[in-house]
């Protein structure tokens, strides 16, 4: 598909922004679609990050994705952040309204619900405790999202201070479990979310004994590089059911692409031929 003079156009701001694989999702969707926009690489330094999103409506973009580092400080430029990323204290996709504000919202919990769902249909947030390891921004999305849905969460974090304030943030049954407890914590439980960076590729591994963990519990990675990593494959080996990371990166694009691209009431399908073309290469 060709670009016009009229076409839509967003991208992703970040900082650095090479790595992203954004360009890579909306572009196969635009094409797939056949939508006349673009979407584009955004390298943008932090010091410069008000400017360039105060740029947006003069240089006629739709909107953004925001990605490291300025998730957290875009909430105070932008005109309107939701409930949701005021809860989360982070914004990932930005909408130029028609009066040239800008709007903010934050679809990671989005994201990783819609993976759950499709990966494990037959997870329920009742069904027993998640233990979710780690307590940094994608963490924090993740246990919102659970928290909404009524799920029990026991939350495993290096830092504890960083676990407890997680805790206050979002209130409700969540509760904090020191690192050196990670596996107890895996007693009893339903669902095992990594949301630490331990498990990419070329880091450092993740140091985790699934013993206490039920042979039924679903078990998912937010790392998607690689996309197996060594806890999905151990989880798998014992006979857990898992869902990969990449799912998550997929379904969390689709609000802005809807609000971007979707005028004609596209809602952009995640299949396993876009799968397969984002999931090789570099990092999120
Ligand atoms: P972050 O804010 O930097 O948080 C990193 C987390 O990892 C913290 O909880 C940190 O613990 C923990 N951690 C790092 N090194 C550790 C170590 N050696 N031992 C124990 N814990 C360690 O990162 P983030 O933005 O939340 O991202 C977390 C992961 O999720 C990344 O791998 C990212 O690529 C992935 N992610 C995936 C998606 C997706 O769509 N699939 C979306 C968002 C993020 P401390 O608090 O103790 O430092």
């Amino acid at each position: 598909m060709s670009v016009t003079g009229q076409a839509q156009i967003a991208g992703v701001m970040g900082w650095p922004v090479a790595h992203s694989r954004s360009p890579l999702l909306h572009g196969y969707w635009l094409e797939r679609y056949g939508i006349d926009g673009a979407y584009v690489p955004l390298p943008v330094r932090p010091e410069h990050l008000e400017s360039a999103l105060r740029a947006l409506p003069l240089l006629g973009f739709a909107g953004v994705n925001l990605t490291t580092p300025h998730k957290e400080a875009a909430l105070d430029v932008l005109d309107e952040t939701d409930a949701l990323a005021r809860r989360l204290g982070a914004v990932n996709t930005v909408t130029v309204l028609a009066d040239g504000r800008l709007a903010g919202t934050n679809t990671d919990g989005f994201g990783f619900m819609e993976n759950l769902r499709e990966g494990a249909p037959g997870w329920k947030a009742e069904s027993g405790p998640t233990v979710v390891l780690g307590a940094g921004g994608a963490a924090r999305a993740v246990v919102a999202a659970l928290r909404d849905q009524g799920a029990e969460v026991r939350l495993v974090n290096r830092t504890e201070a960083r676990a407890a304030a997680l805790v206050e943030a979002l209130g409700g049954a969540i509760e904090a479990y020191p690192w050196k407890a990670r596996q107890a914590a895996l007693a009893g439980a339903r669902l095992l979310v990594n949301a630490t960076t331990l498990g990419m590729e070329g880091g450092t591994p993740l140091d985790l004994d699934l013993g206490p963990l039920p042979k039924e519990a679903v078990v998912t990675d937010l790392v998607y590089a690689p996309l197996e990593t060594a806890l999905l494959k151990a989880a798998k080996a014992r006979g857990n059911p898992t869902v990969d990371g990449l799912g998550m990166l997929l379904h969390q694009a689709r609000p802005g692409f809807r609000a971007w691209f979707g005028q004609g009431g596209i809602d952009p399908e995640v299949t396993p031929e876009l799968r397969a073309h984002v999931g090789g290469g570099g990092g999120g």
